[in-house]
């Protein structure tokens, strides 16, 4: 039995689908994974190098070890997806398959805001998230303005995290009562998608540690020069240090590809994450799976690593004949980070009718301490359920 199977993306999804792939199908079956970096970095480590509790180089996981355990790694830009004929381009050459898992995550495009780039730091990548904790080691206060620039972004949670932690940092830091600290959000509420209860619950959260908390302000255009951030509701706001999560949208390769659907993202089977295309597979933040309540299933690394679970079992039962058929529940976990030491959790059925079912359990030392051991546990490549870590710690 021969044959292979090609995973686009080396991040939180296409890192789980290699690894249980591989471990399912005999040695003469090719796995390969293909990603432009030779590293992937935790997203939730992010905040932790923002407030300066973390280094940028202990926070990413090296693809060097997929090696190790017989998955091939071909380092390089992915330039075409033709997934007919399950055929994509890298750096100019083609690679074919029998199998093709597309989870090449979103892209950031922070450009698509005028000013934007040059005006604050954007916190969702290493290098950014980076250069706002030297920006943070020179603050000495003023107006802190924590924002997103458009509904949909991966880990609903994240910005809210962050305004709280940089609360927690200008206490720590004797700078709180020589900074006031607005939270701008283009969506209507926190984590709307969770339900009415979660999100009053996060917004109660950023209000009680005196955050101003700005929904519905959708920005338009930035002023590096003048400070100053324009909305599309006509309200202006100055800032001091801007902090802000960029508008996502489908990778390049994926937009020019026949993948793409009028969501601009890729639209899959929502229970077992297959494309239109015979044996191509997507999932992760790639893809997007509307729920019955109008919003898509948020972007998350708790729901991309379930999926892949599923691609996995699916590909290997029907290369090999082994194994039950596998369908994903919608079921997803969040941290909700809130500073001083904790955090609280969520748990959610996001496949419920007519509604979400998610539970938000209050901040907890416990839940804080769950969330590091998980950071452990990511960095060292591991690959367990996000139950199996939950009952086992
Ligand atoms: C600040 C922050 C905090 C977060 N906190 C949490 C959290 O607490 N819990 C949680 O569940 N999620 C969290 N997330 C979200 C989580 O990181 C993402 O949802 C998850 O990484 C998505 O996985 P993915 O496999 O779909 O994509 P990714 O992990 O983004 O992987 C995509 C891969 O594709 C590669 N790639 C893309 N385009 C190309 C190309 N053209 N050629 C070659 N390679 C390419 C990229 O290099 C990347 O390695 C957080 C994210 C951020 C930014």
């Amino acid at each position: 039995m021969s044959g292979k199977v090609l995973i686009l993306g080396g991040g939180f999804g296409g890192w789980v689908a290699a690894n249980e792939i591989r471990n399912g199908l005999p040695e003469d079956y090719q796995v390969t994974v293909v990603d432009r970096n030779d590293s992937s970095c935790l997203g939730l480590s992010l905040l932790w190098l923002m407030t300066g509790d973390r280094d940028p180089d202990r926070i990413s996981r090296s693809f060097s070890s997929l090696g190790r355990k017989g998955i091939s790694f071909v380092r390089g830009d992915i330039d075409g997806i033709d997934p007919r004929r399950r055929e994509v381009v890298v750096g100019g050459k083609t690679f074919s398959c029998d199998y093709l898992v597309v989870a090449l995550g979103a892209e950031l495009a922070p450009e698509t805001i005028p000013g934007l780039q040059e005006a604050g730091h954007n916190f969702y990548t290493l290098s950014g998230a980076d250069a706002l904790r030297h920006a943070l080691a020179d603050f000495s206060g003023g107006r802190l303005v924590v924002m997103t620039t458009g509904p949909g972004y991966k880990c609903p949670a994240a910005p809210y995290e962050a305004a709280m932690l940089l609360e927690d940092f200008c206490r720590n830091h004797n700078l709180r009562d020589k900074t006031r600290i607005d939270l701008y959000a283009a969506e209507p509420g926190p984590m709307g998608v969770a339900g009415p209860a979660v999100s009053r619950a996060v917004r109660q959260m950023i209000e009680s540690k005196g955050i101003a908390y700005h929904p519905e302000h959708q920005a338009v255009e930035a002023d590096p020069t003048g400070r100053r951030l324009r909305f599309s509701n006509g309200v202006e706001a100055d800032y001091d240090l801007l902090c802000y999560v960029p508008p996502h949208r489908a990778p390049g390769a994926v937009r020019e590809s026949p993948l793409i659907a009028e969501s601009g993202w890729v639209e899959v089977d929502r229970d077992t994450l297959a494309t239109k295309f015979e044996r191509v597979y997507a999932l992760g933040d790639v893809v997007s799976i509307p729920l019955k309540l109008g919003k898509p299933l948020p972007k998350a690394g708790t729901f991309a690593s379930s999926e892949a679970r599923v691609v996995a079992r699916n590909v290997v039962r029907d290369i090999t004949g082994r194994g039950e058929a596998a369908a994903f529940d919608g079921r997803g976990e969040c941290y909700v980070e809130t500073g001083d030491g904790l955090t609280a959790y969520g748990e959610g059925k996001f496949y419920e009718d007519p509604v979400p079912n998610v539970v938000l359990h209050p901040p907890a030392p416990k839940w804080h301490d769950s969330k590091i051991r998980y950071e452990k546990e990511w960095l060292e490549g591991g690959i367990r359920s996000d139950e199996d870590f939950r009952r086992t710690g």
